[in-house]
């Protein structure tokens, strides 16, 4: 018997985001969203670039007016990963963009005014092989069901509000579908993607909205995503965070490489510090932790320990580890001491040894 904490995945339909599948078996994909006016076409462009090399896979990026639609598909024939169009209530510009090179759309069908209007955008979805996904926020569901449940955004109210979009596609006999049932806080989201998994085959996208700045809304989505991907449920997620693209993406790596669902990327292991610290340890970890995600150091451990009570320890474990000391540090590599260095130093020699080591 297995002794994994996980909970075998959900079997889903797997569609396609451009080149990147998206549930089945395929690996559970980190995206983002631009954050930039979409109309600005260098800054958009810039920022995806910039969130590629960070490892985001998929993005996503508002329009909101025809003028956004307009530079839409430049922006996705510059764009080194598929673009997700963001469309809300305007089934024209989802025709706009969806002609204009997107890989997705997302759009909540019952708010665009009317199947015949659904039925032009599951056609044109159709005619181009693109995905439609339904994102419900808990924020923003439809007056009815608030009235049905007593004026509440219910995890049921949520997973229910899902269904009348999903059904709205089967109707066209629509089924490239992925599904995002996001509110603010964990348990809520946690409860809707439950309920909902036990409905539908489509693959989710998981989220916490609105979450917070970087500190809190790690915190939420990591524990919110952590419990959903646990369970087996989650096909693609976004970290969503007041704070810059690059940094959702890098801590969504981190959130799927914690629970052993993404291979790559190097894993960091720095002690909390005590009263033995003996060298400025914050900074220390915080400097080496930025520079390596420089160098392609996927697979390597390093340690940045504190003293000489725990930190020889995991500084030999670990395939590059220093072990900080009276204003001063142990370099071990792969178990063997390398040198002694001044504090200093430490920071740049560590990262020259980081960068024989990916060298050798
Ligand atoms: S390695 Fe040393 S400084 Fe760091 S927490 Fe352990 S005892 Fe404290």
């Amino acid at each position: 018997m297995s002794n994994s904490p996980m909970t075998p995945r959900r079997i889903t339909r797997q569609i396609f985001i451009g080149g990147v599948p998206v549930g089945g078996n395929a690996p559970i994909t980190v995206q983002s969203m631009t954050k930039t006016d979409t109309r600005d076409l260098e800054a958009t462009a810039k920022q995806i670039y910039d969130y590629a090399a960070a490892g985001c896979e998929i993005v996503r990026v508002s329009v909101p007016t025809p003028d956004a639609a307009k530079v839409f598909p430049e922006i996705c024939a510059r764009s080194p990963i598929p673009v997700v169009a963001d469309i809300h209530f305007d089934y024209k510009l989802a025709l706009a963009v969806a002609d204009g090179g997107a890989a997705c759309l997302r759009i909540n069908p019952g708010n665009i005014g009317g199947q015949d209007r659904v039925k032009a955008v599951v056609d044109k979805a159709g005619s181009k092989g693109i995905p439609i996904r339904i994102g419900v926020n808990g924020g923003s569901l439809e007056s009815e069901l608030l009235d049905k449940f007593n004026g509440h955004a219910t995890p049921e109210a949520m997973a229910e509000s899902a269904m009348r979009h999903v059904e709205l596609l089967e109707r066209e006999n629509f089924h490239n579908i992925k599904i995002s049932l996001k509110a603010s806080d964990v348990i809520r989201t946690v409860q809707a993607y439950r309920i909902l998994a036990k409905q539908v085959d489509y693959p989710f996208h998981l989220g916490i909205t609105e979450a917070g700045t970087v500190w809190g809304a790690t915190i939420r989505s990591s524990v919110g995503l952590g419990i959903l991907l646990a369970e087996g449920i989650g096909d693609t997620i976004r970290v969503s965070l007041t704070g810059a693209g690059e940094e959702e993406c890098r801590v969504g790596h981190e959130l799927l490489r914690s629970l052993c669902l993404r291979q790559g990327g190097f894993r960091l292991i720095s002690c909390p510090g005590c009263g033995r610290l003996q060298v400025d340890l914050h900074n220390l970890a915080t400097e080496i932790e930025k520079e390596l995600q420089t160098i392609n150091a996927d697979g390597y451990t390093f340690a940045v320990m504190g003293c000489a009570v725990n930190g020889p320890g995991e500084a030999r474990e670990a395939d590059l580890g220093v072990a900080g000391g009276n204003g001063e540090g142990l370099l071990f590599r792969r178990g063997q001491l390398l040198r002694k260095v001044k504090e200093a130093d430490i920071a740049a020699e560590f990262l020259q040894e980081a960068q024989n080591l990916v060298n050798s």
